[in-house]
């Protein structure tokens, strides 16, 4: 039996060398290395998609996410609600900006941070909300601003998986203050390396971004305020300007490999995460619940089909937070998905019939 990668870039990155190897010649005749014309144009490009007036490139989400921070004036002394059911960024930028993460329990169902439980959270210190569109799919973004709205803070985006997702018709990143993706290679839409973009409809936040990206900087030698080198390449940008009109057909493609697994995988113990209603997801990763998860994990392996376990460590218990006071206990619903999660291999290029065979072999494992 062929292996089944969990992912694999090469049916993306195939047909667009040429075209790629060609945005590079035309960067280096150019000789662009830094804020060039390629990082102005996919800024707007990518910007439009999400319906946001304006397109800040970073070097990385991470980045991103950390400058939109320190833009709406998050730090020291200042709390931010968030999830912790994450990648390792998404706390990490609220500590870098001196601040402290306060971690809100997710829907089980979603995974996604749970707005009904906010109020319990929220104090004079709370500053910010950072959710997550884990997986792909968008967190409730009209419950989340009205709460914001009702205490005047601020909500930033992590749409660093969910690139093109929708919520109530809407696409995220442009559905807060501010709306952080990354380009991360194994990311919807990835670079040949790092790199990041905040968008925003805020005219004066944006040059706030674009001052942090780039050394403080207002004109040449005039340093405003302490800044940071946190740019995106030009030439990542050249390189992610020739996929972008590529990410409609890879997120459909996607969309329609994760139905596959949802009509394969109907009624068995292994569950998909459920889908809430108003939501588009973009499935980064397709992910199931599933009792016995190690011991299925292994039976896959056994067949020749990787998987993925995103994430094994709530963030509230890495030893990174451990600072913060985080015990288990506190956010039972994601300590308890993190048991229990597995991701199942799923990129555009994915053939159906590795869908079926990955879905079978789940079957088989149950069977009794
Ligand atoms: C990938 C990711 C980030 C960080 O993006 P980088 O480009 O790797 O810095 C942040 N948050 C989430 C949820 C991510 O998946």
């Amino acid at each position: 039996m062929n292996p089944i990668p969990f992912m694999n870039l090469t049916p993306v990155h195939e047909p667009l060398e040429s075209a790629c190897v060609e945005a590079f010649r035309q960067t280096y005749r150019k000789n662009e290395y830094i804020l060039g014309e390629a990082v102005k144009l996919f800024e707007e490009e990518f910007a439009h998609r999400t319906g946001a007036a304006h397109g800040v490139g970073f070097s990385s989400g991470t980045a991103a996410l950390e400058m939109a921070l320190r833009a709406v004036g998050v730090g020291p002394g200042d709390d931010v609600l968030t999830t912790p059911y994450s990648f390792f960024a998404t706390a990490a930028v609220i500590v870098y900006v001196g601040a402290r993460p306060v971690f809100v329990d997710v829907d089980p169902g979603t995974l996604n941070m749970n707005p009904r439980i906010l109020e319990k959270t929220v104090t004079q210190k709370t500053k910010a909300i950072l959710p997550v569109h884990i997986f792909g799919q968008p967190a409730d973004m009209t419950a989340l601003n009205d709460f914001a709205r009702a205490h005047k803070i601020p909500v930033i985006e992590d749409a660093c998986q969910a690139h093109d997702a929708r919520w109530r018709g809407q696409p995220v990143g442009a559905l807060g203050r501010i709306g952080c993706f990354s380009f991360y290679p194994t990311k919807n839409l990835g670079g040949f390396g790092d790199g990041g973009i905040a968008v925003t409809n805020d005219g004066d936040l944006v040059e706030r971004l674009r001052r942090l990206r780039n050394c403080g900087r207002r004109a040449q030698y005039e340093h405003l305020e302490l800044g940071y080198n946190e740019r995106l390449d030009n030439l990542q940008a050249a390189l992610l300007r020739v996929k972008l009109p590529h990410l409609t057909a890879w997120t459909q493609e996607r969309c329609r490999l994760a139905a596959l697994y949802r009509r394969e995988l109907a009624d068995g113990p292994a569950r998909p995460l459920a889908v809430a209603e108003g939501a588009d997801p973009v499935y980064h990763l397709f992910t199931v619940r599933a009792p016995r998860r190690d011991a299925l994990r292994d039976h896959l392996t056994a067949a020749g089909i990787q998987s993925g376990i995103f994430y094994p460590t709530p963030l509230h218990l890495q030893p990174a937070f451990a600072g913060f006071g985080g015990k288990p206990g506190d956010c039972l619903e994601a300590e308890r998905a993190c048991l229990e999660v597995l991701s199942l291999p799923l990129y555009p290029g994915l053939p159906e019939k590795s869908v079926l065979r990955v879905a079978a072999a789940v079957r088989d494992f149950y069977r009794p």
